[in-house]
């Protein structure tokens, strides 16, 4: 059964906790013409809000903030119950993020966003011209999201979007459409956005068709499946939008023989069963050096078997349901390979008898795997801990880089200078020392991907500069009696050699810094021509 329903006859979608199967509520789905009319009420509403500024946009933000924050338990609940994860988690990893997001880029945006002057080293030119960067928002830019973080990673993409002066349409996934309509809630109504500023639409990928990727919308951030991902950045290749493609990894986990082993297993245990096992950058496979590979085996295992698995909304839960019938049948597949070619289940693997009907099943650890199994190469995304035995640190990292993807990874050491060393190494996106799966906290930290895990940055400086372009604006400073510049027509033989030598001067001078286009050099000649 599906945890969600589509009634086609008043073309609504009909929400189940995934859990229970009990119906959570409803929302009216999108049409075609609903999605082009969300994409032009977005055009419209651009004028009205790139022209506020920047502070002016941060105090919608700060104000949807705390219109969130008056809430916490009614959106923690939500998403709990549409997404089936603990409600510790949605409080850590999606209400926190999505208020740390607002918090720190409302005070950041208004300094990033100021003109930056470029310095030209070229001694005449230096002194003649001025050129600055200025920050325009890029227009219309659509957010496409997943459901397994339902309400943190949307808000990335929105909040960076808005601060930066662009209007959205934004398009949660299906299974999570409350908590999509919830985040559409907080920014409008919280946040008091002027109308058309957000649109947010509730539609299948047919529906939608190519009209998110195709101008008027300026830019893609799109978060999912390296497989939709793929589809999206062709549409968007086809008509030169840039786009930021978060997508799926295969996080391989490093454990030195060195490491502390209560740590590093505990770490292992939540890096790879929080949130189900349904997270991008979720510990899938361990390596660990032979030598502790024994000790480190006993320790995951009991505290596996110690993990309370139930209702999310239940505070003592530490293992929810996973959030749908695809998923939660993904992973059955990639444990039932695994099985029948060798693999031994060291503890879990089955459904739990907890007398819910739901996608429930025990967090897993698996060994004897091979590197041709699903559950060791492709993405499962589920509660499967596979741990493999190495023994030496180049075969690790051998294994550990032998990935379509390149996410996230994790190395774990007694020597963080090693633990570092290591780290260097890996084709990864972030690198954790002694820790694992958390950084997507880290706001103003870079999270993207290498390789098929994507292109782009969310979060970080980086990242919110990719919300805007950066217009270069060029002045002329000649004097009045300068009517011509040396390089224009009509070329001559004096020109060409006075541009011919001038290749030597500029480069001489450049070993001279001083009297190259210092302040004093442009200070002097402006008070003597402007
Ligand atoms: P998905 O690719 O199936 O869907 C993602 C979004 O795209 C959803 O909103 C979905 O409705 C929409 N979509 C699907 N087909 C579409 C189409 N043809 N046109 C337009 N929209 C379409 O991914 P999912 O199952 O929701 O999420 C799980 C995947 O997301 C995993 O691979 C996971 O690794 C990845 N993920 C990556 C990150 C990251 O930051 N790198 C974060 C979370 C999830």
């Amino acid at each position: 059964m599906a945890c969600k329903l589509i009634d086609k006859e008043r073309n609504v979608l009909i929400s189940m906790n995934p859990a229970t199967f009990e119906i959570l509520g409803e929302v009216p789905m999108c049409t075609p013409e609903g999605v082009s009319g969300a994409v032009a009420s977005a055009s419209e509403a651009l004028a009205g809000w790139s022209a506020l500024t920047v502070r002016q946009r941060a105090a919608h933000l700060l104000k949807a903030r705390d219109y969130m924050l008056d809430r916490v338990d009614e959106i923690a609940t939500l998403i709990s119950s549409e997404n089936g994860k603990p409600v510790t988690e949605a409080v850590n990893a999606e209400i926190l993020v999505a208020s740390e997001l607002i918090t720190r880029y409302a005070a950041r945006a208004p300094e990033l966003l100021k003109d930056r002057p470029l310095e030209i080293g070229n001694p005449l030119l230096g002194v003649l011209k001025e050129s600055r960067l200025v920050y325009r928002p890029l227009g219309v830019v659509t957010v496409v999201s997943p459901w397994n973080y339902p309400f943190s990673i949307p808000m990335s993409g929105l909040v960076f979007a808005l601060l930066a002066g662009n209007t959205v349409v934004f398009k949660p996934a299906s299974d999570v459409a409350l908590i999509g309509m919830k985040i559409n809630e907080i920014l409008n109504v919280g946040g008091n956005l002027p109308k058309g500023v957000l649109n947010t639409v509730i539609a299948s990928g047919r529906t939608i068709g190519e009209t998110l990727f195709t101008p008027p919308v300026r830019r893609i951030v799109f978060t999912g499946s390296t497989e939709v991902g793929r589809k999206i950045q062709g549409i968007a290749a086809r008509n030169f939008i840039p786009t930021s493609m978060e997508l799926g990894g295969k996080d391989p986990m490093i454990v030195l023989e060195d490491a502390d082993l209560d740590l590093a297993s505990s770490g292992a245990v939540w890096g790879a069963f929080t949130n189900c096992g349904q997270v991008c950058a979720s510990v899938e496979r361990v390596y660990v050096a032979r030598p502790v590979y024994e000790k480190f085996l006993e320790l995951v295992k009991e505290k596996t078997m110690k993990l309370r698995i139930g209702l999310g909304t239940d505070l003592n839960t530490d293992i929810g349901c996973m959030a749908n019938e695809e998923q939660y049948n993904q992973v059955l597949e990639h444990l039932g390979e695994a099985v029948e070619m060798g693999a031994r289940i060291e503890c879990g693997g089955r459904r739990p008898d907890n007398g819910m009907p739901g996608y429930f099943i025990e967090p897993t650890i698996l060994t004897n795997v091979t590197h041709d199994m699903k559950v060791v190469r492709d993405e499962t995304f589920g509660p499967m801990m596979p741990v493999i035995p190495f023994d030496t640190v180049d075969e690790a990292v051998f294994h550990a880089n032998n990935s379509v993807y390149g996410l996230c990874a994790s190395v774990w050491s007694g020597d963080r200078r090693r633990g570092e060393e290591v780290a260097r190494r890996i084709e990864a996106g972030t690198v954790c020392v002694n820790d694992a799966v958390y950084s997507f906290a880290l706001v103003e930290t870079p999270w993207q991907g290498m390789k098929e895990s994507g292109t782009g940055c969310s979060h970080s400086d980086e990242g919110f500069m990719e919300f805007v372009f950066g217009q270069h604006i060029n002045e002329d400073r000649s004097p009045g009696f300068m009517h011509r510049r040396m390089w224009w027509f009509p070329y001559s033989a004096d020109s060409y050699s006075l541009l011919k030598s001038s290749i030597s001067a500029f480069a001489n001078l450049a070993k001279f810094p001083a009297l190259g286009v210092s302040v004093v050099t442009k200070r002097a000649y402006r008070k003597m021509f402007l």
